[in-house]
This record gives structure tokens, C-alpha cells and sequence, in this order.
């Protein structure tokens, strides 16, 4: 091996390099390469774990040549005069910042792919990172409060805090109200307006309106909310923790963690609760008797837990769950015995009573 910092030739590699940049010639490069080659085993051993050597070895002289390219002369000087340092080691600091740059995304990004994938709650169907006591309690926090709430026949944007100015959406009627709180606001951008600030508590002091009881409140925080009546501060039925562990067995309550190659050699035993429940469970075998066969269906569970929540009367819901998993108006008239006629026109009352509630949850 030759001297640290210096080519087989007995100029220094900042040298060597700042000639290549100068002349491009592929014998002022290959001393550079060389001397660096002296150094490629021992990056192999800090990346074999995430990489295979061929792929090192090409990306090894990539960064390499990169770091040729990049090497700047005067911001090296800079430096090295700032802390003291010898010049002529200056383009192996550069070239082994590279290199350790290199190291650090490649460890981050496998274990990025090792991460846990979040797991669905099959009670409320969200996705998080492990189901837990905390998460059961399905209590709303800031981020579920809905964007709007209407006061006075006006529209006002959702505000957590009082402020000078509050945005008012001009007034309102239902199907706005429905259209905005989905997103689509642009259509009414002409009637936004800033007013100052219109609400006020009983002291006189500035306060913000609770979109779900529409007080006038000090500020609306995760505490406040849970403070709220159950009618109120939930988005899904709470649930005890050893309730769901006796009601879903089956259900991975936070993922296994896969290595990239798993999906080849997965064993039976240890297949995703998600997949084993549709196996059990698929399309193909129910009818409206073991509608609580679907409830235990991941993909199912969530809508049948939303009607038997909202929903009172029993054959209301199940034409519902019917509905749900794919029945037709003929296949529920044949389920459940009864003339299509009635069963287009409960349909059609089940679905009016819902944007009467829809659109009263929202106001
Ligand atoms: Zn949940």
C-alpha cells in the first residue's frame, strides 16, 4: 500500500486530483482509483449487510468519480486554513464524506423496508402503527374536528384558538355545507371572507365555537374533546381491550416485520391475520344468515360496526350489511323474502334518514 494521502506515482491525491480536473486525462485518473482501491474492502465490510459486492463495487466508483468531479479547490483552501488542517488530505476528507453519506441512506433505507406496514383496526378501520388500549378508546382529537361549522346561517372555517381575524364562507345551506366539509371549497372561494374576530364568551373575552356543541368555548384541545359527551367525542364504539381480544382473536394487533425476501418463503402458520380471515370468510359462501361471519372480515367490519351504530331497526340493518357486501336489490328481495318494491323503498327511506343525519352531525 502507498503512502496515506499520497499516489503510487509520489504526488498527493488532492494533488492528483486537482491536475485531473485540469487535464481529463485517464492517466493523471487511474493513480487516484488506484490508491482508493487500497480502501474498498474495508467500505465492502460497512455495507455488505445492504448490499451485494458487484453493486458496491460500481457504486463505489461512481461516488469516486463523483467526488473528483465535485471537489472544489477553494472551498477546500477555506477549510483547511479555518481548522488547521493539512490541504493535501483535504480530498480524502470530501471523498469520505461521500462514502459515509452513502452508508447512512443505505442503512436507513433497509430498515425503512423492515418497518412495520401500520395494521387496520377492525373496529374503526384505521390504519396505526399497533392497535392499543389507548387506541380502542377511539376518542377524536384536533384533527377529526370537521373544517367548518355553521353559526347564524353562516358558514365559518373550524378554528381551535381565537385569533384577531375568523374566515367566513358566506351563508349557508346544506349541500354547500356537505360539498366543503368534503374538500370542495374551491367553487365558493369568491365568498370567503376575513371578518374580525366575532366570538365572545360570557366574560367578554375571546373564544372559539365547538363545532359539535356549539358553545362558545376558551379553546378547543385534545382534553376538551375528550371531555365531550360520548355522542360527541368519539369517531368509533370505545372498546375495552380484553372486549376486543375475545371479539378478534385472529387480528394482528400490530404487524410481524418482513425482510424484503419474505413474500417467497412465507410459512402457513404465520400468515397475516388479514389474509387468513378472508380465506375463512370469502364472498362466495354467505348469505343473510351468517352476516356474522362478514362482521369478522376485516373489510366488512368497519361498515357493519358504522350501521349497527347509527342504524336502530333491525331489518334496516340488515339490508344495509346487504348492501355492504354487495348484494343487489334481486338478491335481498330473495334473501329476505320480501318484493323488490320494498326493498328499493326501504332502501331509498334508509338512505334519506342518513343525509338527514349527516347533514345534522355536521351542522
Ligand atoms: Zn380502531
Amino acid at each position: 500500500m502507498s503512502k496515506l494521502h499520497y499516489c503510487i506515482d509520489g504526488t498527493s491525491v488532492t494533488d492528483k486530483v486537482l491536475r485531473y480536473q485540469q487535464t481529463k486525462e485517464n492517466d493523471d485518473y487511474v493513480p487516484i482509483k488506484l490508491y482508493y482501491d487500497n480502501f474498498r474492502d474495508w467500505w465492502y465490510r460497512k455495507l455488505q449487510d445492504y448490499l451485494d459486492r458487484e453493486t458496491f463495487d460500481a457504486d463505489y466508483d461512481f461516488k469516486l468519480c463523483k467526488a473528483v468531479d465535485t471537489f472544489d479547490e477553494d472551498q477546500a483552501r477555506a477549510v483547511a486554513e479555518k481548522y488547521g488542517l493539512n490541504f493535501l488530505g483535504m480530498f480524502n476528507r470530501w471523498f469520505y464524506r461521500i462514502l459515509s453519506n452513502w452508508r447512512s441512506n443505505a442503512k436507513s433505507s433497509a430498515f425503512r423496508v423492515k418497518n412495520r406496514p401500520p395494521v387496520q383496526c377492525p373496529v374503526c378501520g384505521r390504519f396505526v402503527p399497533r392497535i392499543n388500549d389507548e387506541h380502542l378508546s377511539h376518542y377524536k382529537t384536533i384533527s377529526d374536528l370537521p373544517r367548518f361549522f355553521v353559526r347564524d346561517g353562516m358558514i365559518y372555517k373550524t378554528e381551535t384558538s381565537p385569533s384577531t381575524f375568523a374566515t367566513v364562507w358566506g351563508k349557508y345551506t346544506r349541500k354547500k355545507l356537505q360539498l366543503m366539509q368534503r374538500g370542495d371549497t374551491k367553487i365558493y372561494l369568491d365568498e370567503r371572507k376575513k371578518i374580525r374576530w366575532p366570538f365572545f364568551q360570557k366574560d367578554r373575552s375571546r373564544g372559539v365555537v365547538c363545532p359539535f356543541t356549539k358553545k362558545i368555548v376558551p379553546a378547543i384541545t385534545n382534553e376538551y374533546i375528550r371531555g365531550l359527551h360520548k355522542r360527541h367525542n368519539r369517531y368509533a364504539v370505545p372498546m375495552r381491550w380484553s372486549e376486543f381480544q375475545e371479539e378478534h382473536p385472529v387480528i394482528l394487533i400490530q404487524s410481524e416485520i418482513y425482510s424484503v425476501d419474505r413474500a417467497d418463503n412465507r410459512s402457513d402458520d404465520a400468515i397475516m391475520a388479514k389474509d387468513y380471515i378472508s380465506k375463512e370468510y370469502s364472498t362466495d359462501e354467505a348469505d343473510h344468515t351468517n352476516l356474522d361471519k362478514f362482521a369478522k372480515n376485516c373489510r366488512f367490519e368497519h361498515s357493519f360496526n358504522m350501521i349497527d351504530y347509527y342504524v336502530e331497526d333491525e331489518l334496516d340493518r340488515k339490508i344495509l350489511k346487504l348492501v355492504a357486501v354487495g348484494y343487489t336489490v334481486e338478491d335481498i328481495a330473495d334473501s329476505l323474502e320480501m318484493e323488490k318494491k320494498d326493498v328499493r323503498l326501504q332502501i331509498r327511506d334508509i338512505r334519506d334518514s342518513c343525509i338527514e343525519m349527516e347533514s345534522r352531525l355536521l351542522e
